[in-house]
Parts: structure tokens; C-alpha cells; sequence
């Protein structure tokens, strides 16, 4: 026994799931993680005892045989093992004759919202430093790039302004867009608690989702139009004299524009596009402005739309018109995805337009002084982002690629045209844990290690840098990325010298001024972590944003109307029926991770359709029977699923499956200020296969 409990390791870590950031202990012996335990609740800030059955099963995937244990080369067609001195090799020998053929930008890098925000930083740095290449980006271009614009433009900080905790404590909550229960599991159960002590709960969804079984008013929208509910709820607002006059006069600037926009949405316009009736506009619109407190909470239903920005726009104008930011248990809560995709996918620089801290790639004094830092000034230009760089592989101009645990050949939108793409490239180096979709298309793949495997920080959707530990040790010769990424550049004649995560992090420190004070000593003391900005070591960090004022020199937020978007695709006589996407709660975005899960399979093993049962009768389809969903760009065959859920006329495909991938269907058309394509809308026409 004694011998045993020796070769056991506890780690006190960060689920690698979500990016509710759930905290607990993670115990391994050797490469195997052998499960976890509630960790001690001063440590858990954003958990408690609670984790989702991701966070508390969800690790087969790590254990698996599967896992890649050694560096692979494709040579005719097929992949054999390498030595890491002779992939490396290969690496460097053909990222630097592309570029010298091609020049810098014939490169592009995604870097990945899983990897930590060390390796983040690296992976910029290698991108902007060692390749001198302005392309770098990553998937939070596909979930929330186009929230992260409008709150920029309208508060100052593209993040969630308010904390787990306080989410709790709301007196009324507006969620749309986004299905809590099943993608945020932990923090719904906060949410779904406070509503039973009182809390008002408007849900505004197309789909009828678990939480809206708890909702005050569930209204369940037509869906395409949602600027124009929220811009009827703000007009509705001022001209019942609820708005928050002393907030506006005090702290913001742009009302009357607001003001003047809204004035067209009015009850019997917003009815005819979004199927809200006028009392329960008025409603939701009275209670949220009459309360205390309130919390704006959504996610990919409202941001993966070519309006996304838009949509943003007009909740941050709801949001600053009843003055709920910037107070305790108030603010905008956009839910993030990833584990790490606030602070690796955007907060590490790792975007075409930012260097670390969201400070622009064309900011002269920014420039000078990372040109310093580093002995190689950053390009000066925004580079491409994840959705324009298969358009320029197409036109010739993007020759090489490195992708780290990104998953494109699943996730892009209309991936037949993405898996084209990946196949034109000159050369392709693939990072991961797993020969995935992306990786068939390699020409070499390095085998990377997972969070239980390795040491440094994580944000979660927060704002809170939380420190992930080792329990295992990586598979083979499985390697974490930051190791990865200092020995090419090495080769690459760079001379890097971390000798841990923690060096990495004194250089973040040291250049990412909302990161100045959130160092790893400090992490090691406190468990609870620290959310940014943190400017300095004395600075106890920002539970929430816009107490005193917004991020903009005046301190004042901005109100920036919003435009009401046309649909992109809707239903015709040829596609009669409208199509949607989105998670389930036993699995993880391209299914990677939770496909190896038999637990997690056993809940849900394969792709299917929600359809009505109305729609089902017009059809022909019973339920559990197969059915063939086309659109125009591909067609899949899925298991139809027969349910209230969805609307009539509208069916529901989750994301996370290669067999039935949604994204053959969806389409590429994306939003004009962030990029983001438009997931959640395409038309498609369904038909029974018949019984099995
Ligand atoms: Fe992990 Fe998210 Fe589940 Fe928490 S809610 S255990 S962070 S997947």
C-alpha cells in the first residue's frame, strides 16, 4: 500500500475543458492519470467542491493508446516515426526555405486556446520574432472575436467585466446565445441556485434549452434578427424613463445616437422579426432596468453571426443604458470556450492585430519596446486572420503553415474548401496530442504533451490567471509545446534561454502591462489566483472592470448604435429548413478529447439531428432513425433525434463529430469587423433514410 500511495502524484490544477476555470486535485502514477478529488475550496474560487462530468471523467484521452509518443515525417503518403533531432530538422529546414522563396507572410502560425499562457506567448514570439511572419491567430477568431470587438469599442477591455462569483449573486440575469447548463456547466448550477433564492431569469433562445425550464420567461425567438429585440428593449427603456440618467451624464459619452437609432424598434416591428410579443419585451425590459443588479450573459449564439458585432454592440448598449456595469454581482458576461482562450487566444498576443496585452502591432513606443526585448522589432502591420488565411493559401500567397492543437479540418466552416486548402500547402507542421483530422494533411507532426502534464498559467473566462500542475508525465517522448518551440527556434539561430515556464512568465511580466504583477510566486502563495489587470506586484487584481472608469483615456464607455443585420441564408424551397449548431455537455469542440471517453460516448456516441415533431411528421422521420441533411455546400447523414427542443422548421447539430460534421453544412460568410464566420445559420433540406 505504502509502496503505492509513494509513485502517486496529487496535483492542485486547472480543469483543461472549459473555460469556467474549475479548480481540483488531479492525481497520476507514471502516464496515467487515475482521476481527481474536490481541492482545498480556498483554491477554487470559480468551483468550490463542484466540477461537470468533463472536468471529474473526462481524462481517458490523456491515458490513451492513441496519444502520439514520437515525432512523425510523411513520406509517400504515409506517416513514419522520426527522431526528434530529424523532425525538427525537417521543420526548420522547410519554414526557412518557404520563407526565403516566398518571404515572411507566406507563413502562418495558429497557436492554440489549450496550450498555456506561456506557450502562448512563445508562440507568438516565435511567430512575430523567429519567422518574422504578422500572421498569427487562433480559434477565438471563430467564437468570440466579433464580442471582443464591440466591447473594445464600447468599454475599453474585450473580456467578461464582472466575476464567477458575483455572477451568482445578480438580481436578474438576460442570457441569450448561449446554453449554460450544457457548456458552462458549473457556473450555470451558481446561476440556476440564485434563481431558485429569487433572482429574475430572462432566457431569449431560438432553442428551448435546459435552462429555460428554469426561466421567469423563457421566449423563444425567431432567431436572425436578435439586434432588433435588444434595441426594442432599450427604446422601450428610455421612453418609460427607466434608463439610469446619473450613470449616462457621468460615465459615458454617444446616448443620443442610441437614442435616435432605437426609435424605429418599436414593439409591432420587433414582433414581425423576432416573434418577441410586446409584454414580454416589456417585461424583461421593465425588470432588467428596475433591478438592483444585472448580468448580460451570452455566448456563440449571439457572436458567430456576420451581425456578431453588431449583436455585442447593442447588449453593451442595454447594459450601459441601466447602468449594470462596473458594481458588484453586475456586468457583461460574454462565457468563453476554451480553458485558455482568454488568456492564450487573445490576452498573450497571440492575434493578428495585438502584441501581449492587447497592445497594437502599430504602436510605435509598443514596437520599440518589445524591438528591444527581443533584437527583432515586430512586423508593424495586422496579419491575417484564422478565416482570410485558406482564401490566401488558395491564391498562392500562403505557402507554409504551423498549427498547434487547433483542429481546422473539423472546426472552419464549410470545411470541404478548408480541407482543399490545408491540402495545396508547400509545407504543413501539425502540433497536438493526437493524429487529428488537420494532422493527415502534415508533412510532419510533433507530439506535444496535455494540461496534466505540464506546468504554468491559465485564464479563464474571468480574467483570473490560474496555475495548471503536472500529475503525469507526457507519453513517449511527447514533449510540452514551450520545449517545442524554444528548440526550433534555437535551431532557427535564436537564442532562447527559459529555463521553466516561470522565465517565460518574467518576460511576459515584463512586456503585458495588465499581466505586471501576476507572477508564478505569487500564484504559488495565493491559490485563488489573480484576474487582470494586475499592473504590479502590490496590485490585488480587478474582480471586476469599470469601477471608476472605462478603459479609454476620458474613462468614459462609449454608446455605439447598432445596426439591425440581414440573415445570410434563409430557408427556400429547395432548403426548406433552417440548421443551428452547437455543444453538448459530455463533449468537447471537435471531439478530440472527449470521442476517446467512453463514459463520455456512452452519453452521447455520435452525431445526430434535433428535429420537431411537426417538422419529423412533414418529413417522414421517426425518431432515432437516420436522416440525410444537405445544404449546398455538402450533405451528412446523423441519427434524428425527435424533440420540443427546436422549433418547427428549425433542426440542431452538435459540433463535436468527424462522422456527421456539421461544418460540411455551414457556411463561410463572415462578419465584417471581427471575421467570424457565420455558424449558426444555414439553410438545409432533410430526408429520411428509413428505419436502420
Ligand atoms: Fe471543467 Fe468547465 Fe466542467 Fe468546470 S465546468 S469541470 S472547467 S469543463
Amino acid at each position: 500500500g505504502d509502496q503505492r500511495l509513494k509513485r502517486v502524484n496529487k496535483a492542485e490544477t486547472t480543469c483543461g475543458f472549459c473555460a469556467v476555470g474549475c479548480r481540483f486535485d488531479l492525481y497520476g502514477k507514471d502516464d496515467e492519470v487515475l482521476g481527481t478529488r474536490p481541492a482545498d475550496p480556498d483554491a477554487t474560487p470559480a468551483n468550490g467542491y463542484s466540477t461537470c462530468v468533463k472536468g471529474k471523467f473526462g481524462y481517458d484521452f490523456a491515458n490513451s493508446d492513441e496519444r502520439l509518443e514520437t515525432p512523425l515525417i510523411k513520406e509517400d503518403g504515409e506517416f513514419r516515426e522520426a527522431s526528434w533531432d530529424e523532425a525538427l530538422s525537417r521543420v526548420v529546414e522547410e519554414l526557412s526555405e518557404t520563407r526565403e522563396t516566398y518571404g515572411q507572410d507566406s507563413l502562418a502560425v495558429f497557436s492554440s486556446s489549450k496550450a498555456t499562457n506561456e506557450e502562448n506567448f512563445l508562440m507568438q514570439k516565435f511567430a512575430r520574432q523567429v519567422l518574422g511572419t504578422k500572421n498569427i491567430d487562433n480559434c477565438t477568431r471563430l467564437c468570440h472575436s466579433s464580442t471582443v470587438a464591440a466591447l473594445k469599442q464600447t468599454m475599453g477591455y474585450g473580456a467578461m467585466s464582472n466575476r464567477i462569483k458575483d455572477v451568482g449573486n445578480a438580481d436578474c440575469y438576460l442570457i441569450t446565445g448561449s446554453n449554460t447548463t450544457e457548456s458552462h456547466p458549473v457556473l450555470a448550477t451558481k446561476l440556476k441556485q440564485n434563481v431558485r433564492d429569487g433572482a429574475d431569469l430572462f432566457v431569449f433562445e431560438p432553442r428551448r434549452i435546459e435552462l429555460a425550464e428554469h426561466a421567469d420567461q423563457f421566449t423563444r425567438t425567431a432567431g436572425g434578427h436578435d439586434i432588433a429585440w435588444i434595441n426594442g428593449m432599450i427604446r422601450h427603456i428610455i421612453e418609460n424613463d427607466l434608463h439610469d440618467e446619473a450613470f449616462i451624464e457621468e460615465r459615458t459619452k454617444g446616448f443620443e445616437d442610441v437614442e435616435e437609432k432605437v426609435q424605429s424598434f418599436t414593439p409591432e416591428k420587433v414582433e414581425e422579426l423576432t416573434n418577441v410579443s410586446p409584454d414580454e419585451l416589456a417585461n424583461a425590459a421593465e425588470t432588467i432596468a428596475e433591478a438592483d443588479s444585472c448580468v448580460f450573459g451570452w455566448a456563440m449564439g449571439v457572436s458567430q453571426h456576420t451581425y456578431g458585432t453588431q449583436t455585442v454592440l447593442a447588449l453593451a448598449d442595454l447594459a450601459l443604458v441601466t447602468g449594470h456595469v462596473g458594481k458588484p454581482n453586475a456586468g457583461v458576461s460574454p462565457f468563453r470556450g476554451q480553458n485558455n482562450v482568454q488568456g492564450g487566444g487573445g490576452d498573450m498576443g497571440t492575434i493578428p492585430d495585438n502584441l501581449p496585452g492587447y497592445q497594437d502591432v502599430t504602436d510605435d513606443d509598443v514596437l520599440d519596446q518589445f524591438e528591444e526585448e527581443w533584437g527583432v522589432r515586430p512586423p508593424d502591420e495586422p496579419g491575417l486572420r484564422v478565416t482570410e488565411v485558406f482564401d490566401e493559401v488558395d491564391e498562392g500567397n500562403v505557402r507554409g503553415m504551423y498549427i498547434i492543437g487547433e483542429n481546422p479540418a473539423i472546426s472552419e466552416p464549410d470545411v470541404t474548401n478548408a480541407r482543399e486548402s490545408l491540402q495545396e500547402l508547400d509545407f504543413l507542421v501539425v502540433q497536438d496530442i493526437f493524429v487529428t483530422e488537420t494532422a493527415e494533411y502534415a508533412d510532419v507532426i510533433l507530439p506535444a504533451a496535455t494540461f496534466t502534464e505540464k506546468y504554468g498559467t491559465v485564464t479563464n473566462t474571468e480574467r483570473r490567471v490560474q496555475l495548471v500542475r503536472p500529475a503525469v508525465e507526457p507519453p513517449g517522448s511527447a514533449r510540452a509545446d514551450w520545449k517545442i518551440l524554444q528548440d526550433l527556434a534555437r535551431r532557427m539561430d535564436f537564442d532562447w534561454q527559459y529555463d521553466s515556464p516561470t522565465d517565460i512568465m518574467d518576460e511576459v511580466n515584463e512586456l503585458t502591462p495588465i499581466y505586471g504583477g501576476i507572477t508564478h510566486d505569487r500564484l504559488e502563495e495565493n491559490g485563488d489566483g489573480l484576474q487582470w489587470p494586475c499592473p504590479d506586484e502590490d496590485h490585488p487584481g480587478t474582480p471586476y472592470l469599470y469601477e471608476n472608469e472605462f478603459n479609454f483615456e476620458d474613462g468614459k464607455a462609449r454608446f455605439v448604435p447598432a445596426d439591425l443585420g440581414d440573415p445570410t441564408e434563409l430557408p427556400n424551397e429547395e432548403f426548406p429548413i433552417a440548421l443551428t449548431s452547437g455543444r453538448v455537455l459530455y463533449h468537447w469542440h471537435t471531439g478530440q478529447l472527449t470521442r476517446r471517453s467512453e463514459g463520455l460516448m456512452g452519453h452521447v456516441g455520435e452525431s445526430y439531428a434535433e428535429i420537431h415533431p411537426q417538422t419529423a411528421g412533414q418529413i417522414g422521420v421517426a425518431d432515432d432513425e437516420y436522416v440525410k441533411v444537405e445544404s449546398k455546400r455538402g450533405s451528412i447523414v446523423v441519427r434524428a433525434k425527435v424533440t420540443e427542443r427546436t422549433a418547427p422548421g428549425k433542426i440542431f447539430i452538435p459540433m463535436h463529430f468527424a462522422e456527421g460534421a456539421v461544418n460540411e453544412l455551414t457556411q463561410e460568410k463572415l462578419d465584417p469587423v471581427s471575421r467570424i464566420p457565420d455558424y449558426k445559420m444555414a439553410s438545409v433540406r432533410v430526408s429520411s433514410m428509413g428505419p436502420d
